[in-house]
């Protein structure tokens, strides 16, 4: 009945996940859980209010344009500028999109043809292999290990794959390792993409989620990075915005008319209310005032569970950027985290789920309330020793 594209596809981790956490709560158990990257604290309230203003505005009540409104385009254009200095066009280089994962997932539907490889990490978020297996290709992995920050070795890849691939996908600050790249990194990813003649996909979703006064970057800060590259980014992570759904693609125009190509014979554009309360979100100065609160919140969070695995014997560094924890276990994860929900009720995520050279990790996420953390970390100490 299925089509080969979901037939071979290993099944998706998190439903894999939920039904294990389903077991154990059917049983009485009270599970905390640290297994999901899905902001726990309310979008801001400014944010909200902008949304029931909009949602009363007849004009959001049809289609909304394939592009996305060119208010919220030049929103983000002017946002990418007061954060990276980086100048958009926001006519022709920002796309609206509905959430950063739809953007991911259609985009090789643009640019892979049937055979193509395309170059991807592992561990990563799924959403990269996988769309490049719908659009027919063939994802070629580039191992991000510890020795090497979790950066892929660009010098390690066969020239010959290099050759023969089209496109590569990044992601800093990293999901699910917590490493960030810095310029030198992103310049040589220039010059290689240069070249070898790839279009670069660069995921950002957690370019606001850092703990150090080092903020993060994005790629288009690189001198002609936007000849053959684009960024994803949402406003997911930064502005506890999951459930809404928008994001934007932007960068180099030809890959953006291509994605937005593929989507207009797809969907209909995001919600025109959620773009005018996007808007608030990118514009208002309120919004700075309550990402660094959400960031500080954030930090205790880090801090607290960082010491508790650092003392229980996981191997780990402490992520400067993003919501996550990944830890050195050095057996199998799945069989661990399941250690951990059946003995502690507290559910991470198995590094394989992120791809094979994740095998050996595991994941924390810091999405639940502080005092949930707490909790997690007493029982965690009660079990003793992770290693
Ligand atoms: C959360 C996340 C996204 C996507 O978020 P959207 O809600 O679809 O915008 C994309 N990439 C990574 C790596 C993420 O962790």
């Amino acid at each position: 009945m299925y089509a080969d594209r979901i037939k071979h596809l290993p099944p998706y981790l998190f439903a894999a996940i939920d039904q294990t956490k389903q077991k154990a709560r059917s049983r009485g158990l009270d599970v905390i859980d640290l297994s999901v990257g899905d902001p726990d604290m309310p979008t801001p309230l400014h944010i909200v209010e902008a949304l029931k203003k909009a949602a009363d505005n007849p004009e959001n009540h049809q289609y909304p344009s394939y592009a996305g409104k060119l208010a919220f385009r030049t929103a983000m254009a002017d946002w990418y500028k007061d954060t990276f200095g980086v100048n958009l066009d926001p006519e022709r280089e920002v796309l609206t999109l509905i959430g950063s994962k739809e953007g991911l997932a259609h985009a090789p539907l643009a640019f892979i043809n049937p055979g193509d490889l395309a170059l991807v990490p592992d561990p990563a978020y799924t959403v990269y292999k996988t769309s490049v297996i719908f659009a027919g290709g063939m994802p070629v992995t580039m191992p991000l290990l510890k020795t090497n920050g979790f950066l892929p070795d660009l010098d390690a890849i066969d020239p010959e794959v290099a050759r023969k691939a089209k496109m590569i996908f990044l992601n800093y600050p990293n999901n699910p390792t917590g490493a960030l790249a810095d310029r030198k990194f992103f310049g040589k990813l220039v010059d290689f993409a240069k070249d070898y003649r790839l279009l670069v996909i660069h995921d950002n979703p957690y370019s606001e989620v850092y703990y150090d006064d080092q903020k993060s970057l994005s790629l288009l800060m690189i001198e002609e990075a936007k000849d053959m590259s684009v960024e994803f980014h949402s406003l997911s992570k930064t502005y506890n915005m999951t459930g809404w759904r928008i994001g934007a693609v932007v960068g180099n125009p030809e890959i953006v008319a291509g994605i937005g190509k593929v989507k207009s014979n797809i969907d209909s554009g995001d919600f025109g209310a959620v773009q005018d309360a996007g808007i608030v979100a990118l514009r208002s100065p309120e919004s700075k005032g309550a990402v660094n609160e959400i960031r500080h919140v954030y930090k205790y969070r880090i801090e607290i569970l960082y010491k508790c695995l650092n003392d229980l014997g996981l191997e780990l560094e402490k992520p400067r950027a993003t919501l996550y924890l990944w830890g050195w276990i050095g057996g199998d994860s799945v069989e661990f985290c399941k250690h951990l929900l059946e003995d502690a009720g507290v559910a991470a995520t198995p590094g394989v789920g992120f791809g094979k050279y994740g095998e050996g990790y595991v994941r924390f996420s810091i999405t639940q309330p502080t005092n949930r953390i707490e909790k997690a970390i007493e029982r965690l100490e009660k079990l003793g020793s992770l290693k």
